[in-house]
This record gives C-alpha cells, structure tokens and sequence, in this order.
C-alpha cells in the first residue's frame, strides 16, 4: 500500500466520506451495501475506518470507497494533500523480522536487561 493511500485511510473518516456522497448519515447497524446490488438484506456494516460486507465477504477501506463512489474528491486530494514517502513508505514496506533483529532471553530476565539487549542487537547502545 502506498504511504498516500495509507494517509488516505488514517486521516478520513469513512461515516463523513459515506454522508458527503449520499447526502445522509452512515447508519450504525446494518445497511445495504454499496458495492454490490442488493435490496433484501442489509449486509454491510461500520467496521472500524471502513465498511465490511459480509456479502461480499469484503473489508473496503476509505481509499476504495471514494474510488468507488467519489473519484473526483480522490483526484481532488491527490492534487492537494502531499504525504513524505521517506517518513511514511520506506521502513513501512520491509516485513518486520528482516527490520529487527530478535533475541533470546530466559523468562527470569528483568526486562530493562532484555530492552537493552534487544536495543543493543540492534545497533541502538543506551
Ligand atoms: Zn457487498
């Protein structure tokens, strides 16, 4: 995912962006989802920053929903809201265990010893 997309994500609110295109509040239990036709069962509901569907068996997040429904405002905020690929992407993008090296300890360790072997297999002295 790309840092902008993931600027995208965290910084809208889904239930403002869902009120801004269909002109009403997001409801709070189920409703119709609006990624797939269906007029019998509501089968989407908020889930965290998103919609899931459980008919689609989907989590859409911010970023595919105005995709979707708002492509105008996404080349809109494109145009204006700049993200630092350097301070957002980079350390992002590498899986965890190749970014940190892990130790081993026993459980009678204290953790302030562990914290620092950790910091110091890492290149981090304190
Ligand atoms: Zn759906």
């Amino acid at each position: 995912m790309s840092a902008w997309i993931k600027h995208i994500n965290d910084t809208l609110d889904i239930g403002d962006e869902y009120s801004l295109v269909f002109g009403k509040a997001m409801p709070s239990g189920k409703f119709f989802c609006p990624f797939h036709a269906n007029v019998n069962t509501p089968a989407a509901k908020r889930y965290y920053n998103g919609i899931k569907c459980y008919s689609c068996n989907k989590f859409y997040t911010v970023y595919d929903f105005l995709k979707a429904f708002n492509p105008s405002r996404l080349a809109m905020l494109k145009q204006t809201v700049q993200v630092d690929e350097v301070g957002y992407g980079t350390v992002e993008s590498a899986p965890l265990k190749e970014r940190i090296t892990f130790v081993s300890y026993e459980p009678t360790e204290r953790i302030g010893d562990i914290l620092t072997k950790i910091l110091k297999a890492n290149g981090l002295e304190v």
